[in-house]
């Protein structure tokens, strides 16, 4: 049998299983199992040389029972209806492991960004948004960044939304750029989340983190801000990192700083001095302490998962393991943070983002890093007692956190 790829298939696989060990009552498990509401958009862009392109997108509300949606927007060429829904259908339980007052959503345009100019880029932008006014708002459904998409894109966005509302509106989305209403500590949020995950996670398995070795696949936002911080916060050595070009390593470890210098440069890590060039799959079977992927979907599956040597997977990408290469992960002693807590910081920090342009008021980056630290290490340790309690693996037991706290809140909404 061929394993399955498709992410919302592997979405509702991972919740069935969840279902099962809960014995969760067929409505809810129905309920849970399919996005609330979902929006298909068609939208002209002029572009620069005069001509009009028409453009596709998505916005799916997976759940709201806990809150209002909430998920980024990915500008991707491969976008699909489907990763989309898998994405809000993940956002759904990074909101409830972390315990936000918040539901699921994600959006998407497909699109290729590399391609276009900037001012393209805005018209894009604002275009979606138009076409998703009237289903977005502080009080309903607040977008963010995601794969390429930045804090830029995101103030052409909320400015668009404000104009339509006819006044300042910065609450209708977070990863804006600090001017405009942005939390400090957003930038680098997702990756200091996992941080914090994976502290937690070394003293559990008693790792010493400083003589730990480290390899990431993805070198954007959660990628690069994970190379620094891992070296900054623990003193571990990053000996690989790739991105959609391929990858380098050097054993000796990889300067932060001069591999951003080289990447801004000739826009890849490839081709940095004194590294050796590798493939993204070796990259993925390096002997490291730790892996990072920091990419996109479906990196780890049945085919790789027994070469992975890693003794901690910590998973800042959305969904880059299959639920076949999950069984190998753990038969095999692979301690796996899985995707919607690793990479929970991100939502967190938007979250704060949220309530200080509630009260018009806002923190410190100290405050900001250690509410999230307090958030994250309570998500962790949540998961981690539920993986010994019923003797599952890291992601179920993620699961059995988040479907019981939003299964709990449909029922208490009388919804079934
Ligand atoms: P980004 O656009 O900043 O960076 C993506 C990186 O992945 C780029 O370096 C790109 O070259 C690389 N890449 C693309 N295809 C690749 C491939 N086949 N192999 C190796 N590298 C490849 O995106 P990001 O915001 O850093 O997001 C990365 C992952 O983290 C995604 O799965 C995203 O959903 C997840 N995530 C991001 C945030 C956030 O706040 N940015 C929050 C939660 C989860």
């Amino acid at each position: 049998m061929t394993e399955e790829l498709n992410p919302f298939k592997i979405a509702q696989q991972q919740l069935d299983e969840a279902a099962k060990i809960l014995k969760l009552d067929p409505a809810t498990h129905a309920l849970l199992r399919e996005p609330m509401r979902e929006l298909h958009v068609t939208f002209p862009v002029r572009m620069d040389d005069g001509s009009v392109r028409i453009f596709k997108g998505f916005r799916v509300q997976y759940n709201d029972a806990r809150g209002p949606t909430k998920g980024g927007i990915r500008f991707h060429p491969d976008e699909t209806i489907d990763t989309v829904r898998a994405l809000a259908a993940w956002m759904t339980w990074k909101t409830a492991v972390v315990d936000i007052p918040l539901g699921g959503g994600k959006g998407g345009v497909i699109c290729n960004p590399k391609e276009m100019s900037q001012a393209e880029l805005e018209r894009l932008s604002r275009g979606y948004i138009r076409a998703l006014a009237h289903y977005i708002g502080p009080e309903t459904d607040i977008p963010a960044p995601d794969v390429y998409t930045n804090p830029q894109i995101m103030a052409w966005m909320m400015d668009e939304y404000s104009i339509i509302t006819g006044y300042n509106v910065p609450g209708v989305i977070t990863g804006k750029p600090l001017p405009l209403g942005g939390s400090a500590g957003r930038g680098d949020a997702t990756a200091k989340g996992g941080m914090y995950c994976i502290r937690e996670a070394a003293k559990v398995l008693g790792i010493d983190l400083t003589q730990a070795t480290v390899a990431i696949q993805g070198y954007g936002n959660a990628g690069q801000f994970a190379h620094k911080l891992i070296t900054s916060m623990f003193g571990s050595k990053v000996v690989a990192v790739s991105d959609s070009r391929g990858g380098i390593y050097d054993p000796k470890g990889l300067d932060f700083e001069a591999v951003v210098a080289h990447k801004e440069k000739t826009g890849a890590v490839k081709g940095f001095p004194g590294a050796k060039e590798i493939t993204n799959e070796e990259l993925l079977e390096l002997e490291v302490t730790l892996l990072i992927p920091a990419a996109l979907e479906n990196q780890i599956g049945a085919w790789n998962a027994g070469n992975i040597k890693a003794r901690i997977l910590a998973e800042l990408a959305n969904g880059p393991t299959t639920p076949d290469a999950d069984e190998v992960l753990f038969n095999n002693g692979v301690f796996v943070i899985p995707d919607f807590l690793c990479n929970a910081g991100g939502v967190t920090v938007s979250y704060f983002e949220q309530v200080q342009n509630a009260y018009d008021y806002y923190w410190t980056a100290e405050e900001v890093y250690e509410r999230l630290d307090q958030k994250m290490t309570a998500a962790f340790h949540a998961v981690h007692e539920m993986a010994k309690k019923y003797g599952v693996h890291n992601r179920t037991a993620a699961y059995l956190v988040s479907v019981s706290r939003v299964a709990e809140a449909c029922k208490l909404r009388g919804w079934v």
